[in-house]
């Protein structure tokens, strides 16, 4: 490989870390749309459960209401007895009847009272998380749009590059077109070619053996990284650094 296909090659694989770049970049789109619509769907179930929790209040107040009401049934039908009754003794265990019931509502009203609260909050809750979701499911649509544009605008350039990449590959030795291709399709970074800095493979750190050296200086055969398998070049600016 002599300096020209060098500076070729290093285009050739400028284009395919872009090309790889755009890819990755256009897959992590619709993983970004489903995280977004999964903290749609997490406030969503926030509500059903603070509306269920609402109900269960409600429920309980109306069971107190209820209590109370009987108490109240239980101390009209104490007072007609009372009007009716001959004895003091009687009248005595009326009387004490007629006020434990009415300690006994007094209690269950203040409760009421506390649980009036606690649903006028609980309504509030849920009036606030309904805000959330609109909110939410509009950054949802924005975002989905917004992302739709970008894959088009990631089409786009992915398809002006791989174009661009079709020309030139044309121009390389075809057996170093095939050598480069089959190492870059192997490696999950897309980087099949390795710098090589004071005689050590920049792909890996491993050292370089004299005669690898030697050849590289030569300007004519190609050889790989006996470690990581990438093709091993010198920058020919750097180069008379490293002839020492
Ligand atoms: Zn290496």
């Amino acid at each position: 490989m002599n300096k020209a296909e060098l500076q070729k090659l290093k285009d050739l694989q400028g284009l395919d870390l872009k090309i790889n770049e755009l890819k990755s970049n256009k897959n992590s789109k619709p993983v970004q749309l489903t995280e977004k619509k999964k903290e749609a769907d997490d406030i969503q179930a926030q509500l059903k459960s603070k509306q269920q929790e609402l109900q269960d209040l409600k429920k309980t107040v109306d069971q107190k209401e209820v209590d109370v009401k009987e108490r109240e049934d239980k101390i009209t039908k104490l007072n007609m007895q009372l009007n009716v009754t001959k004895t003091n003794k009687e009248y005595g265990i009326i009387t004490k009847e007629i006020d434990s019931l009415k300690a006994d509502n007094s209690v269950t009203e203040d409760g009421i009272l506390g649980f009036f609260s606690q649903v006028d909050e609980a309504e509030k809750v849920c009036g606030e998380i309904k805000d959330d979701i609109e909110r939410k499911n509009k950054e949802y649509d924005d975002f989905q749009s917004q992302i739709k544009k970008e894959l088009v605008e990631i089409d786009e350039q992915l398809a002006e590059v791989e174009s661009t990449r079709q020309k030139m590959t044309g121009d390389l030795l075809p057996d170093l077109f095939k050598l480069y291709e089959k190492i870059m399709t192997h490696k999950p970074d897309r980087q099949a070619m390795a710098l090589v800095i004071d005689n050590t493979c920049r792909g890996c750190h491993v050292d370089l053996t004299p005669q690898e050296i030697n050849t590289l200086l030569k300007w004519k055969d190609t050889i790989v990284c006996r470690s990581c398998s990438r093709i091993l070049y010198l920058e020919p600016a750097t180069e008379p650094q490293k002839s020492k």
